[in-house]
């Protein structure tokens, strides 16, 4: 026991994953990619990219461009759509992902997230099936402002935040318990490791019309959201948090929010990693 856990995160360190969902390069393209990175390499960080076989195969030379530019990528589904089928569907869907990825890419994919998180019970054992290694399906909070009324238009930007603060981290705290979304990872099934991945996400505070709905100049308060809950994942004891920012949405008109939250997680103390390397660093 005390072998398997050498090497792996320990309590008390502070992680953070820069990761983002790419559904079918709609949007982005090798402009877009190259503003987010460039915000990534300033600081050395590599992002780890979910991106759909199908898009992988309309796009290719944005998947040589992203290999190119030395970040990872990971599996979103065949297709945009969720994975709530049976599970010989579900497994059958990932190998034709993992088979497409490799075919043309020579790429061993080894991490999958769900299209829209969407996914079922089904879905963490057809990962293992398909042969994959780690999942960033589930979601986590360390506040929660989502569905809250009042505080998911307003988020931390409202003079009575610091009294409901206390009341949003206990929700919190619930939610992530009734998910059983722990704040390292930790195997899901035998052999799958589960990164939960940071619910409160570009789309809850850009597109979602019950959230803020921020406009680009107030791109600094999406890095300072993100902080907060960095912040309370560090007061918590540490951990490892999974940023969903899709650089479709976030490039160019937002990129200063994962620039702002970049430089105070650096101040914060944290270290910059992938599920990718998590992973590895796992015994099998
Ligand atoms: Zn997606």
């Amino acid at each position: 026991m005390l072998e398997k856990k050498r090497d792996t995160p320990e309590h008390g360190e502070l992680i953070v994953c820069i990761t983002g969902d790419i559904d079918d390069f709609c949007s982005e393209t090798i402009e877009c990619l190259a503003r987010y990175f460039s915000i990534l390499h300033k600081n050395n960080i590599r992002a780890e990219l979910f991106i759909t076989s199908k898009g992988a195969e309309e796009y290719p030379e944005r998947i040589e461009y992203i290999i190119k530019q030395h970040h990872v990528i990971g599996g979103h589904g065949d297709v945009h759509i969720g994975f709530h089928q049976s599970l010989s569907i579900q497994i059958e869907r990932l190998k034709t992902m993992i088979k497409s990825f490799y075919h043309d890419f020579d790429l061993n994919i080894e991490g999958f997230r769900s299209p829209l998180h969407c996914h079922n019970q089904n879905t963490y054992l057809a990962v293992e099936k398909a042969g994959l290694k780690y999942d960033c399906s589930k979601k986590r909070f360390e506040i929660v402002f989502k569905r809250i009324p009042f505080y998911e238009k307003r988020y931390i930007y409202t003079k009575s935040y610091p009294i409901a603060r206390p009341f949003l981290k206990i929700i919190g705290s619930v939610y992530n318990g009734y998910n059983k979304s722990l704040p390292f990872p930790f195997y899901i099934t035998p052999k799958v490791l589960e990164f939960p991945t940071q619910g409160i996400t570009d789309y809850s505070l850009i597109v979602d019309s019950q959230g803020p709905r921020f406009s680009p100049n107030e791109a600094l308060k999406i890095g300072e959201i993100w902080t907060e809950c960095l912040i309370e994942l560090k007061q918590r004891g540490g951990g490892v948090m999974t940023l969903q920012a899709h650089p479709g949405r976030l490039s160019p008109a937002y990129i200063a929010s994962l620039d702002h939250f970049i430089q105070n997680a650096l101040k914060l103390g944290a270290v910059f990693s992938t599920p990718n390397e998590i992973c590895h660093r796992y015994p099998g």
